[in-house]
């Protein structure tokens, strides 16, 4: 599963993008793709938090959105839009969930071309109010991983969190940096 991110703006949206592409590899995406630009700080965020806790996503930047979505499908995968305006997530989680064809999340940033709402296999809305595209494919993720996102763990990690009431527990695999 990957998460096309439309429209980044590097002057405006960094923090917002990199937290994009953050909740993308911490809740199960395979691959973060940024549409018609490459930024070199979210890549380079997203490479620190995979170099140090495990789990490295393939990343792409600067890709043709229409193309990219059309050879999606092209290639027996389905798209997934979430937007304000769709569905409710409720009413197609259950046959996502249980389909094995690859899935493209795209989220927008301002105002989304008509083109993905017509061409997205399922418009899905997290609630009809304006909130953001982070908390948007975060919920989204967590319906449809139903939560067993939270307990990934990485073999691959240099450093892993021992969960505890009280302060910071991280056993470290290998040199300390
Ligand atoms: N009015 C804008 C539009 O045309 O969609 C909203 C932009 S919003 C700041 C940025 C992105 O967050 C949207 O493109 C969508 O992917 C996501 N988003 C925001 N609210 C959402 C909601 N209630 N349900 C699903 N996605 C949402």
């Amino acid at each position: 599963m990957y998460v096309l991110r439309l429209g980044h703006r590097p002057t405006r949206d960094k923090r917002v993008t990199t937290h994009v592409a953050l909740v993308a590899r911490a809740f199960g995406a395979n691959g973060f793709v940024l549409e018609g630009v490459c930024d070199d700080s979210v890549y380079n965020s997203l490479t620190k938090a995979s170099n140090m806790w495990g789990g490295a996503i393939h990343y792409e930047c600067g890709v043709n959105g229409h193309e990219y979505v059309k050879s999606w499908k092209a290639n027996g995968g389905e798209v997934v839009h979430l937007t304000m305006y769709g569905m409710p997530v409720d009413d197609a989680i259950g046959k996502l969930s249980s389909s094995p064809k690859p899935k493209l999340i795209v989220v927008g940033s301002q105002k989304v071309e008509a083109f993905y709402y017509m061409n997205a296999d399922y418009n899905i809305a997290i609630g009809w109010q304006p909130h953001s595209e982070v908390a948007a494919l975060a919920l989204f993720l967590d319906r449809l991983f139903k939560g067993r996102e939270l307990y990934t763990y990485y073999t691959d990690a240099k450093a892993s969190i021992i969960p505890t009431r009280r302060g910071k527990r991280v056993e470290w695999r290998g040199q300390r940096k």
